[in-house]
């Protein structure tokens, strides 16, 4: 009876917080399009909003798609330890809150991030029973019709895109789930049922 009631405390107390999404793609995999579905159709589910130094696209919006700030401010953050993670990408810095992380888990919040395989491989060791998925376009041919296509990067930003590929696929066997974004609503019906059922998965570890 005591294991019993040791085991529901247990269980009950975990099942309250919040936890990790990691969501990794090569660009022009959907990733952007599928976190927007996946926190519309999800009410249990917020956005980890990045810091980065990065110049903000047309219609980006600082403080809901991210915090854009200088490279000064960026760097006196790392030192004050703001964030979980940070990498650089593309030439810019990319940061983790960590406030909003600990704010989401405290409060049942499961919290997505959209971030870079880097970013993954970190998140990996610091919460290991977060829940951790790849992204992957249906082909190559998709993959470089869909980064040419939504004309946000100049023709040397894609073909840097294109050529980091490989090395994104690397990172793979950080992930826990690998799904391919064939068709964008199925895409998110199965990230959504993956979100779920990692809530229960090893709960009891
Ligand atoms: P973009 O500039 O296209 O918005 O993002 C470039 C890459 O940086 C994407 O793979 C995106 O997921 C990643 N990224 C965004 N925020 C973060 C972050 O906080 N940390 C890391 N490591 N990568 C991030």
């Amino acid at each position: 009876m005591k294991l019993l009631q040791r085991y529901v405390r247990q269980y009950k107390n975990k099942i309250k917080k919040g936890k990790v999404v990691v969501i990794s793609a090569p660009s022009g995999s959907g990733k952007t399009t599928i976190c927007k579905e996946l926190l519309k159709c999800n009410p249990n589910l917020v956005f980890s909003i990045s810091y980065t130094t990065r110049p903000a696209r047309e219609g980006e919006v600082n403080g809901k798609d991210y915090f854009f700030v200088s490279k000064d401010e960026f760097l006196k953050m790392v030192k004050k330890k703001k964030f979980v993670e940070w990498a650089k990408v593309y030439n810019n810095y990319y940061g983790t809150s960590k406030e909003q992380i600990v704010n989401a888990i405290n409060s049942g919040k499961d919290i997505l991030l959209d971030i870079d395989v880097q970013g993954g491989k970190n998140i990996k060791k610091l919460f290991p029973d977060g829940i951790f998925i790849f992204v992957l376009p249906p082909s190559w041919s998709e993959l470089k019709q869909r980064i040419t296509s939504r004309g946000k990067d100049t023709p040397a930003e894609i073909s840097k895109r294109l050529r980091n590929v490989n090395k994104e696929l690397s990172y793979l066997r950080y992930y826990d789930y690998i799904v391919i974004n064939d068709d964008l609503a199925d895409t998110v019906k199965i990230i959504n049922t993956i979100i779920s059922a990692g809530k229960y998965i090893n709960i009891l570890n």
